[in-house]
């Protein structure tokens, strides 16, 4: 195991890295923005280091600062979390180039999957279902993308190859509407991925959000660890996940968990990731993998006992799997809500200083967050503070023990979400489970 890494990350993502560290015994060096001197695990870590000013850009972004902070620190890795530097290749490049271990994917891999086109490539080789489409960049030849969509047949959905935040895709309903939303698509994909390349695939109009969580070890092993159901969802940010996800049954979990993880092994890939799909009428359709830990890891934890993020710095320090896929246990039901410091109505971000916080506990309840009385939410980043998650033996009591802890937690001083958890954790709808990612929007639409 390691003796000294790195976390090149902030928030509740930092801590519950810091927390696996101190478990295995391996010290943190915290790195961190100026803005970011109060961090409760900048306190807790070993060692900190200010990599730059507040803005992402000049200091979670700044790669070069990064590395210095493992070169000073004599640490031996790096863990990128999620979001900032964890999906990009050139960092987990030159992180190994400086001689540090990056805790994640090889650089390839990375690429490949970043590459919404080569990464459809990769699953139909490796066998996964993947929505139908043609998985190749659209060319200029306007009659024969006409042909093309009309063989997918309408609604077909516009994808920027090198997207991400579900940014980058356009829906296209009829012929007319289908040239202007390519070239719009291009634009916009060149101008905010520096990528101009899009593809075309079928549009699902009522599809269910449903992932797998894989691990692979660098001996040629892997595993699944079921689905999370990602469902509740507002502008394609999920809100509400939950694991199992409801109604799929042990077969489907096998046939496409086990898919999951043969591909992992085709394609090399190392440590934890996710593979995205889209479920409709009975069907799984492959959409995009994530190549980094999840921030709704812990109700997969949850549901499995297992610890990922603990799974991740063994397999980096190239220890095998801990874990054989029959060892893989699903029990009970967990459901994570996200608290975002944001109006619930408007949901405009809300940062500020927290006056006042009480944890909700008892039975199955877990607290993800790294803020405390008196913390100030910075205006600079993501609006997520923490994660409540509640597990119980069945959805019923997760949800009853889900709709206990919300009435507990006590954020004053800031605006939140918690009445929006509250009133989907009572809504009929998500009570029968099951719900399409439209679903949220519709509801909020009504009740707004
Ligand atoms: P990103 O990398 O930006 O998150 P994804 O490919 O994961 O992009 O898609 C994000 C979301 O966009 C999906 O969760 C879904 O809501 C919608 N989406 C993407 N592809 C399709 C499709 N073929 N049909 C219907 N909805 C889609």
């Amino acid at each position: 195991m390691f003796d000294k890494i790195v976390i090149a990350n902030r928030g509740e993502i930092a801590l519950r890295i810091l927390r696996a560290c101190r478990e295995l015994g391996v010290k943190v060096v915290a790195v961190h923005s100026e803005a970011d001197r109060e961090l409760k695990h900048v306190r807790l870590a070993d060692e900190s280091v200010c990599i730059g000013p507040a803005a992402s850009i000049d200091s979670y972004l700044n790669i070069p600062a990064i590395i210095s902070a493992a070169e000073v620190t004599d640490a031996e890795a790096i863990h990128p979390g999620y979001g900032f530097l964890s999906e990009n290749a050139d960092f987990s490049e030159k992180v190994k180039q400086s001689g540090f271990v990056f805790i994640g994917p090889n650089a390839d891999t990375i690429r490949m999957m970043g590459d919404k086109i080569s990464a459809k490539k990769a699953m139909i080789a490796a066998g996964v279902p993947c929505v139908p489409g043609d998985n190749t960049p659209l060319s200029d030849d306007n009659k024969k993308n006409l042909k093309l969509a009309q063989e997918i047949g309408y609604p077909v959905i516009i994808k920027a190859a090198g997207g991400g935040g579900g940014r980058g895709m356009r829906t296209v309903h009829t012929e007319a509407a289908l040239l202007n939303a390519i070239s719009m698509t291009k634009a916009e994909a060149g101008n905010a991925f520096g990528n101009p390349t899009v593809y075309m695939e079928k549009f699902l109009e009522d599809p269910r959000h449903i992932e797998f969580q894989v691990m692979a070890d660098s001996h040629g092993n892997a595993i699944h660890l079921g689905e999370r159901d990602c469902s509740m969802q507002r502008r394609h940010q999920k809100v509400v996940e939950e694991a199992p996800a409801p109604g799929i049954t042990e077969a489907q979990r096998k046939a496409i968990g086990e898919r999951c993880a043969r591909a992992c092994v085709e394609i090399g890939y190392l440590g934890a990731g996710t593979f995205e799909f889209l479920y409709e009428k009975g069907e799984f359709y492959f959409i995009e993998m994530n190549t980094r830990v999840q921030v709704e890891h812990p109700v997969t934890e949850m549901v499995t006992g297992f610890d990922i993020v603990k799974e991740q710095l063994r397999i980096a320090a190239g220890e095998k799997l801990s874990i054989t896929q029959d060892q893989v246990r699903i029990q009970g039901h967990a459901i994570e809500c996200r608290l975002n410091a944001e109006d619930p109505k408007t949901f405009m971000p809300c940062p500020g200083t927290i006056d006042q916080f009480h944890m909700p506990g008892g039975p199955g309840i877990r607290c993800e967050t790294h803020i405390y009385n008196g913390y100030k939410v910075p205006p600079y980043y993501d609006s997520m503070i923490g994660k409540l998650i509640a597990h119980g033996e069945d959805r019923q009591s997760a949800i009853a023990r889900m709709n206990t802890a919300l009435s507990e937690l006590i954020i004053d001083g800031i605006k939140t979400n918690i009445p929006l958890q509250q009133d989907i954790m009572n809504d009929s709808g998500f009570e029968t489970g099951g719900q399409n990612i439209h679903y949220l929007e519709k509801k909020l639409g009504l009740f707004s």
